[in-house]
């Protein structure tokens, strides 16, 4: 049953704003946030780092700022990379501020209509999602360059602006959790967990979901695939609509809160980060926490269910396979596995890791960031191609569908034919690695 809170909307705007009122008076505006922001990187623009983001907020709370288009437009342009948060002298966090701050300005001034459809119907109705997706996939292969070219409809679609020659993925309509709900292994069962999808995973790259129940299942542990999951929130709390995030909170506490699974396994660093730390931070209670305590990304999860010895695969043949890491920022910064990613790759046989310069520095994608900001996201993006080049790697493997999306579109965009992965599929086999046609179609 889903439970709906109490108060009007621009009551739990305030009650964000009063609850972390603090945080921005942390900043010593020491300036060491300019040297790590990729947005000011590209920008040089103050109000857009860490130091300015807090001042402009610290303002709002004075009453000295008024909630206008212009702090609507800095508020978007952070990615949520948290790379000043984790570079702060004063522990002070930039990324959660500027949330805040959005929660707080779409609470007062409402959502733009195609921000009402995506949150309030599309991520918060797993059923509609599903549904919608094979018009999606239909309109946004045939439509999206089309319409990027047509500056007339960008005031009404803003997320197609600068989006010629854009990858525009496929779509998967078929639910994975309604395909395969379970997943029992052969042998003894040495645990259960529930997976958690999330809409990249379910929608854009079910491969990966396929590869995690396999290897999962490879290790002795039953996969459920909760039927009622739905959005982690994330894409809703980030257009500033703390309502449908809150309901969605709820709903996945309702769906995933089986106490007789022993995890709750993430293939997403972001759906990861907003179920274990974020959501606990704006709407925390006793059960959020208890679900926040459970949530563990795959890869930390598997470094503790090693392979059973009978089961070790074996050195396929021919030489290695040179493949890099991308480390996204919801899983190294915002959860803190840094590790368990790299040292799957390193055992991999007929892998050869190669770590990329700069591997934790943020692709640029961001889920919704590089949609309004994909300028933006190109230019940040950039050196992370350069660093993968000069890798010299034939695959990067990543943990986040939205790094993996924003990858393919970049090294697209170079003439770069490397395949941008799921780690968990590599675990699986050494597969089929070309661009297909099932992965992603470009449009330019
Ligand atoms: S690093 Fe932290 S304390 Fe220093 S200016 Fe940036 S936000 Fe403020
Ligand atoms: S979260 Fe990232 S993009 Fe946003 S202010 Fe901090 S460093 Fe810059």
């Amino acid at each position: 049953m889903l439970r709906r809170h109490p108060y009007p909307e621009t009551y739990i705007m305030d009650d964000f704003l009063r609850k972390h009122a603090a945080e921005p008076g942390k900043c010593i505006q020491c300036g060491a946030c300019q040297a790590v922001c990729p947005v000011y990187g590209e920008t040089l623009d103050e109000s857009r780092v860490a130091r300015g983001r807090m001042a402009l907020m610290e303002a709002v709370l004075q009453g000295d700022l008024l909630l206008s288009d212009r702090l609507n437009e800095i508020l978007t342009s952070c990615i949520g990379c948290k790379a000043c948060a984790t570079s702060c002298p004063s522990g002070a966090s930039a990324d959660f501020v500027n949330l805040v701050g959005k929660l707080h300005l779409a609470g007062a001034k409402g959502l733009p209509f195609y921000q009402k459809l995506l949150s309030r119907q599309i991520f918060l109705n797993p059923q509609v999602m599903a549904a919608s997706a094979r018009l999606l996939d239909l309109l946004g292969r045939r439509l999206y360059t089309p319409l990027a070219e047509l500056r007339l409809v960008h005031p009404f679609l803003p997320f197609i602006r600068d989006g010629k020659g854009r990858i525009v993925p496929r779509l998967d309509p078929g639910a994975r959790r309604e395909r395969a709900p379970s997943c029992l292994p052969e042998g003894a069962i040495r645990g259960r967990v529930a997976l958690f999808l999330g809409c990249g995973v379910e929608l854009l790259y079910p491969q990966s979901a396929e590869a995690a129940m396999e290897t999962l299942t490879a290790r002795g542990i039953e996969v459920i695939v909760p039927p009622e999951q739905a959005c982690c929130g994330a894409p809703s709390l980030h257009m500033g609509d703390a309502d449908t995030a809150r309901k969605l909170v709820y709903r996945n506490l309702e769906a995933l809160s089986d106490p007789d699974v022993d995890a709750v396994v993430t293939l997403c660093a972001t759906c990861g980060y907003t179920l274990k730390e974020l959501t606990p931070r704006l709407f925390g209670s006793e059960s959020a926490a208890a679900l926040s305590a459970k949530i563990h990304d795959l890869q930390a999860f598997l470094r503790e269910c090693p392979v059973p010895v009978e089961q070790a695969a074996t050195v396929p043949d021919g030489p290695p396979l040179r493949v890099t890491y991308h480390e996204p920022c919801h899983l190294g910064r915002g959860m803190g596995v840094k590790d368990a990613s790299r040292e799957m790759l390193q055992s991999l046989p007929g892998i050869e890791y190669v770590e990329m310069r700069d591997a934790d520095r943020c692709c640029g994608g961001g889920g919704l960031f590089s949609l309004s900001h994909y300028d933006l996201a190109l230019k940040i993006g950039r050196h992370k191609v350069e660093r993968i080049r000069e890798s010299d790697a034939q695959v990067v493997a990543t943990a986040c569908p939205a790094c993996q999306l924003q990858l393919t579109d970049l090294l697209n965009r170079a003439q770069l034919a490397i395949p941008v992965v799921h780690v968990v599929e590599l675990s699986r086999e050494i597969p089929q690695l070309g661009m297909s046609e099932k992965d992603a179609t470009g449009d330019g």
